[in-house]
């Protein structure tokens, strides 16, 4: 398996959104209105124009407080569930060079409810005005061209890494090896399954309900979740033989 994988190291992220912002530049993208939740994450949601936001979570654990800080976005999945339940032909592509799951206009004429609900990290959004569908889409025309992710060119940290998946999964696993001697429950969460490797150093749950890939009873639509669920479950273990 080639293409190109992000590795994001969640042990250095300190939720400064710098990636957040340099999404919504370099795809020139709107702000959007936003009210104080209680909470340091701004805005609250992913949307159509949000393609990218930094999830943000407070934890009191033995008397102290400890944030949790992801970078939330499409995980660009190797078998991409969103594209499998797909209604429209050319609406959802995949790109072979790169590994890009890329959505066009023809998502419009998807049935959102299904692209959605097919989602295990749940990150289709749709324009209500057009019906188009939107997410990441790796930058697959800076990374075409030679160049970095515009989030990962940004990243003044070193959480947000980008290049060939090999390299990636070889980063991850070194620095999983080096971050378990201070925290022995950190992992890689879901690393077969997806091109967007996050290294969390507790329990991902901890950070965001849709760090790990949510189970298909929780998803948000449950009714026709449940058919699609049954006709990707023998083409997931088909593939991953
Ligand atoms: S994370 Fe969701 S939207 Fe992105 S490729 Fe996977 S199934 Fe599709
Ligand atoms: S730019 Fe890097 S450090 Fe800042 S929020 Fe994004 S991943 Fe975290």
């Amino acid at each position: 398996m080639n293409g190109k994988s992000f590795f994001v190291d969640l042990s250095r992220c300190t939720a400064c959104r710098g990636c957040q912002v340099s999404c919504k530049q370099w795809k020139k993208l709107p702000a959007e209105k936003t009210v104080n939740t209680g909470s340091h994450q701004n805005p609250a949601d992913l949307s159509f124009v949000t393609l990218k936001v930094v999830r943000f979570q407070e934890r009191v654990d033995k008397g102290k407080v400890r944030w949790f800080f992801m970078p939330d976005q499409c995980r660009h999945c190797v078998e991409a569930p969103c594209k499998m339940a797909s209604g429209v032909e050319g609406s959802i592509l995949h790109d072979e060079k790169t590994g890009a799951v890329v959505y066009t206009d023809l998502t419009a004429q998807e049935d959102f409810e299904i692209i959605r609900g097919a989602c295990p990290y749940d990150i289709p959004r749709q324009d209500p005005v057009t019906k188009r569908i939107s997410k990441c889409d790796m930058c697959n025309d800076r990374v075409t061209a030679g160049m970095l992710p515009a989030c990962v060119k940004t990243c003044p940290t070193g959480a947000m890494n980008f290049g060939d998946r090999d390299a990636m999964l070889a980063m991850a696993q070194n620095r999983l090896a080096e971050v378990k001697k201070k925290w022995p429950k950190a992992q890689l969460v879901n690393p077969d399954d997806v091109r967007v490797i996050f290294l969390a150093v507790e329990d991902p749950a901890f950070y965001a309900k849709n760090l790990l890939a949510q189970a298909p009873e929780t998803r948000r639509f449950a009714s026709r979740r449940d058919l699609l669920v049954q006709l990707l479950r023998p083409v997931k273990s088909m593939t991953s033989v």
